[in-house]
């Protein structure tokens, strides 16, 4: 047994590397992504201590190549759901039961396997499942993924050494118990980190999980796994399963030990998801928790004092990057009428410069949107846009999906600011602004905030701190990442907890103590030394 309290490593963030010509971790993820292009593999689910084939499969293909293949992965009937259920719990015993610095070097473990000998591989892999450029995959599935082991760990620390007062003769103590069963959590497919961080959290606070990636993002998850496996992770701490969505969530939540879901992806399904709960609750034995990260119309607000060449940039790497596929990617945008043309030329010229097509070449800044669904959604977008009377495309517009599901980054001037595209959610590169008079500051904020359900982030710009102080009062329930003079997206572990509230989600805030608190329920424990052995008090007489 441990006789020591012991001090978990003091996290720093990851350094992104740079893929300049030339280096060697350039010439490293190029050789992965080769490699797996040529491949064609088959993925098992992960129940237990088995890998689990179905014979049910689906095919993977790049984005970007959607005629390539990949390989397959096997889909989940409901037996398998249940397996991967009492796989879990199972599990459990043991695992809550392991000194938690033990899991704590399991994890960090996987941090040292991802920033060392998994790096090429799992950038790669995302390169090639979810058509990221090799920075976007990098700050992602490489960094963003090191810093939510490296400081979960180290917040895990932080919640265990959170300990009650105590009087005289008393000594209160808090556990934080993993939860009562087992916990569930659903990925969305614009993150490799978020897949795994989902799944890991509750993990790492002693839960044993079902984990249900994103069909499009199978092939990067898997990795994922073959990482926790390599770490040292036990079987069935985490269980992977694929397939239909909605059969999977309905198996989980029939069970009485369904304990907790941790979900990101959209706000409809969270919804529907939160729903079903609620109409179960009889069934389980405590409360789920629930938490969930959803959509965002994120807004980038500019001041007539900002600087126009800082907003454009804002707005070209807000917008497009990882083709607007973040869930804090600016969609909307409010130019006041003095510098709004400066501003649009900015952002014009930056475009012209913008090559699209595969991740594999590296001059490529916007790749391809993840299916054709999210084609087709933008396409339908942009063809309205046309028809419309209120609304014009002034800058991209064009699409094609003859090899992959490629979508010009596209700049909308609107002049109602309710116009559809100002409120719906369409998870692409496709910008929105709207153009207010200078002297309706106050108007304008009113409208940022009135405008969307969501709340997840938003960006002002200005150099007028007046200005500034009345936008944070008038927005504050508008954004829960919030930012001054930068772009709304590139939240960083450790540094810029992350999550919105109203539709956007429960706002706990991936990468914080907040976050993991969700994953453990305390037990006080009060121990009185020397006890009383009589009832009555001074008062009394
Ligand atoms: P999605 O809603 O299509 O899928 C998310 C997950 O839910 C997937 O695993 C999917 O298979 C599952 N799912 C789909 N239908 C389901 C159903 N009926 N029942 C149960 N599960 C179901 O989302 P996506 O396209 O993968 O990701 C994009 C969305 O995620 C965007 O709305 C984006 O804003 C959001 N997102 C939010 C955050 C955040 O932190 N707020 C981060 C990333 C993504």
């Amino acid at each position: 047994m441990p006789n020591s309290v012991f001090q978990v490593p003091y996290p720093t963030n990851e350094p992104i590397l740079s893929y300049s010509p030339g280096s060697s971790e350039k010439e490293a993820v190029l050789a992965s992504y080769a490699k797996m292009f040529g491949e064609t593999i088959e993925i098992a689910m992960r129940i237990g201590d088995q890998d689990t084939k179905t014979g049910d499969t689906a095919s993977m293909h790049p984005p970007h190549d959607h005629k390539h293949i990949l390989g397959v992965y096997h889909k989940a009937s409901k037996k398998n759901i249940t397996e991967a259920i009492a796989a879990a719990l199972d599990a459990k015993k043991a695992w809550s039961q392991m000194p938690w610095e033990s899991r704590a070097s399991i994890f960090l473990k996987a941090a040292e396997l991802v920033a060392g000998p998994y790096r090429s591989r799992i950038n790669a892999a995302t390169m090639l499942a979810q058509s990221k450029t090799i920075h976007q995959a990098e700050i992602d599935a490489a960094c963003e993924y090191i810093d939510f082991l490296r400081f979960n760990v180290a917040f895990m620390q932080e919640i265990y050494e959170n300990q009650p007062e105590n009087d005289p003769g008393i000594w209160n103590r808090l556990s934080y118990r993993p939860l009562e069963g087992f916990v569930y959590a659903v990925s969305p497919f614009n993150f490799t980190a978020i897949a795994g961080n989902l799944c890991a959290s509750a993990a790492m606070m002693g839960n044993t999980v079902v984990w249900k990636p994103s069909d499009h993002q199978v092939f990067s998850a898997h990795i994922l796994m073959q990482i926790f496996r390599e770490a040292g992770l036990p079987d069935g701490v985490i269980n992977m399963v694929f397939g239909d969505p909605e059969m999977i969530t309905d198996t989980v939540l029939e069970s009485p030990d369904f304990a907790g879901i941790h979900y990101t992806g959209s706000t409809e399904v969270f919804r529907n998801i939160w729903g079903k709960i609620g109409k179960n609750i009889e069934r389980y034995r405590s409360y789920p928790r629930i938490v969930g990260e959803t959509g965002g119309k994120d807004f980038i607000v500019a001041h007539p004092s900002s600087h126009p060449k800082e907003v454009a940039t804002g707005i070209i790497r807000g917008a497009f990057e990882f083709q607007g596929q973040k869930c804090s990617a600016a969609s909307r945008v409010y130019l006041p009428q003095s510098i709004a043309n400066e501003i649009i030329d900015f952002v014009k010229a930056d475009l012209k410069t913008i090559k699209m097509g595969s991740p594999e070449n590296f001059e490529n800044f916007v790749t391809a949107v993840i299916h054709k669904g999210a084609f087709d959604r933008l396409a339908n977008a942009i063809e309205q846009v046309k028809k419309d009377q209120n609304a014009e495309i002034i800058a991209g517009g064009n699409y094609d999906d003859s090899k992959g599901y490629f979508v010009e980054p596209t700049v909308v001037l609107t002049k109602d600011p309710k116009y559809t595209t100002m409120k719906k959610e369409l998870f692409g590169p496709l910008v929105t602004i709207y153009i207010y008079p200078d002297a309706q500051w106050s108007e304008t904020l009113e409208l940022v905030d009135q405008t969307s359900e969501y709340a997840l982030t938003g960006a002002v710009y200005s150099q007028d701190r007046y200005a500034l102080e009345e936008a944070l009062k008038a927005l504050e329930n508008s954004a829960g990442n919030f930012y001054i003079n930068d772009k709304p997206t590139g939240a960083v572990v450790g540094q810029q907890p992350f999550g919105g509230a109203r539709g956007s989600g429960t706002n706990d805030k991936a990468g914080s103590a907040a976050n993991l608190m969700r994953w453990v329920s305390p037990r006080l424990i009060k121990e009185t030394f020397v006890p009383a052995n009589d009832y009555k008090y001074p008062f009394l007489g």
